[in-house]
């Protein structure tokens, strides 16, 4: 018997899993695949050996809940980080190194661009009025400006086109992984305001396989305080249609336990939803969460063909590829080997009919347009992950249909990156979330605990600006109400 069954052996579930072992609570993680992870998984190369994961992934330094559980399972020191500059962009006919110059937030990363070809100084200025309302950006906009797409939003501001086509294109696919057009406004601010609203943000990679970082490390954790984590194992259906009282495995086992932690994706919720339920919310939108799927392509070379660590290639209707990585520079142990270059093709429709081989001759070509010896190099191995989901996309409308921890069934509690975190959805979002659950599971057994962590307010004079504008929000409502 458990106190708690967590659905899902993602970082939500393992997360969730790790938070309420940690209160002295029994669990049982069950996680459909024969490893956990989940979307942030790992596995040995057939070819080579070497760990590779569903597809290279970025950390970033205000992942504070994520890092607070490395932290905590000891492996927060496995992560490379990139502080020498935050990402080099292969535009042409020279790259652009984007990194901090000593400037108050939200102005660090500005003087890179007035350099950028192909955009004027004029281009530049024309980030006015959206840097202002950057400054300004918190949680209470997200529901207005969740109403319409980023791209009419940016015109509504006086962006130029060249400044959308060259910066905001680009942005928009690779921080929100969907096209500027069917991208929420609000997905966008709030992803700008955090990247650009706090000092010196750097990114950061798992110099082990990604999964390395804190699925063995979680299982222990759990199954230490008397949990179980079970894989290779599928919740079938809820028991209890008024009430969760535990959940029915694939070949009939029945589990009950008090409360139950779905971890899963929308789409994978759906079908263990009963038909009485289906007409209430949240249960009603799961079908509107539409996936993001990639393609991420892992190249051995027979050489070094790449000197960076990281970069990525702006927006084209035509290329594949976004973001490239050497693992050779990332991996831990790696640094004397040939290049092991991963790179994703985000949102990856244009990319479905194409053959693996295909894939793999136009990732080698779009790698050499800016690091010209990959042509010239071997490719020893290749390996294409195709991923129906990388995250759901973040179009408009979608922010007010995230879930709340808490659902209107008993015993029944929500977790995923895709529930409402105030965070685009992320590995941050997904540990973020199953902390979020961990606290409503103790809330309701009657050991209340904050879990997690407070976001940093905004540094600079993005923070000052903010600070203001909430003051002045704050005036102006209170005169509204006073009598
Ligand atoms: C290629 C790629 C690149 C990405 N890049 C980044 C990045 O750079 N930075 C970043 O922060 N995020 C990135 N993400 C997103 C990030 O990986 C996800 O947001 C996060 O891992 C989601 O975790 P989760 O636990 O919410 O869901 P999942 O990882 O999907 O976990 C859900 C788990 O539930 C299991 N499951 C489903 N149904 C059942 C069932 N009925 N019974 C039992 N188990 C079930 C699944 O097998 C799965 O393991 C990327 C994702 C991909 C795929």
């Amino acid at each position: 018997m458990f106190d708690v069954v967590v659905i899902g052996g993602g970082l939500a579930g393992l997360a969730c899993g790790v938070a309420l072992a940690d209160s002295g609570v029994r669990v049982a993680v069950i996680e459909r695949d024969g490893r956990l992870g989940g979307r942030a998984g790992s596995w040995a190369h057939s070819g080579t050996g070497d760990m590779v994961d569903v597809g290279p992934h970025v950390v970033h330094t205000e992942y504070r809940d994520m890092l607070a559980l490395l932290e905590r399972l000891g492996t927060r020191d496995l992560i490379t980080w990139h502080m020498d500059k935050v990402l080099t962009i292969a535009s042409k006919p020279r790259p652009v190194v984007l990194r901090h110059w000593p400037l108050p937030p939200p102005f660090s990363l500005f003087p890179s661009l007035l350099g950028a070809p192909g955009l004027t100084i004029r281009d530049c200025l024309s980030m006015r009025a959206t840097t202002w309302k950057t400054m300004q950006f918190g949680e209470e906009q997200v529901p207005a400006l969740d109403r319409m797409s980023a791209l009419d939003f940016l015109r509504a501001q006086g962006v130029s086109q060249p400044m959308i086509d060259w910066w905001w294109k680009f942005a928009a696919m690779v921080v929100t992984n969907v096209p500027l057009e069917h991208c929420s406004a609000a997905a966008l601010m709030r992803i700008h305001a955090q990247l650009s609203g706090h000092r010196r943000l750097h990114f950061g990679f798992a110099a082990v396989g990604l999964a390395e970082l804190f699925a063995q490390q979680a299982s222990q954790a759990i199954e230490a305080a008397g949990g179980r984590v079970l894989t290779g194992r599928e919740v079938r259906a809820f028991i209890g249609s008024d009430r969760v009282e535990g959940v029915v495995l694939d070949e009939g086992t029945r589990l009950q336990a008090a409360h139950c932690v779905s971890a899963v994706p929308p789409q994978e919720l759906a079908p263990l939803v009963p038909d009485a339920w289906k007409s209430r919310q949240p249960f009603d939108a799961l079908a509107a969460f539409e996936p993001s799927p990639y393609v991420s392509c892992y190249l051995w070379f027979d050489r070094q063909v790449l000197n960076e660590r990281f970069f990525a290639h702006l927006w084209s209707p035509t290329r594949l590829n976004y973001d490239f990585y050497d693992l050779s520079r990332i991996r831990r142990g790696w640094a004397d080997r040939p290049s092991v270059i991963a790179s994703n093709i985000i949102y990856s429709h244009r990319a479905h009919g194409m053959s693996d081989e295909d894939i793999v001759q136009a990732t080698v070509r779009e790698l050499a347009e800016f690091a010209p010896e990959a042509a010239n190099a071997q490719v020893l191995h290749a390996d294409v992950h195709h991923i129906p989901m990388a995250i759901p996309c973040p179009t408009p409308g979608t922010e007010r249909k995230r879930p709340h921890t808490r659902t209107p069934i008993p015993g029944l509690v929500l977790a995923g990156d895709w529930v409402q975190t105030h965070l685009p959805c992320s590995m941050e979002s997904a540990v973020r979330s199953g902390w979020l659950a961990a606290e409503q599971v103790l809330a309701e057994r009657g050991s209340p605990r904050q879990i997690a962590l407070p976001q940093r307010p905004y540094d600079g004079l993005a923070g000052l600006v903010r600070r203001a504008t909430c003051w002045y929000r704050g005036r102006t409502a209170a005169g509204k109400t006073d009598p």
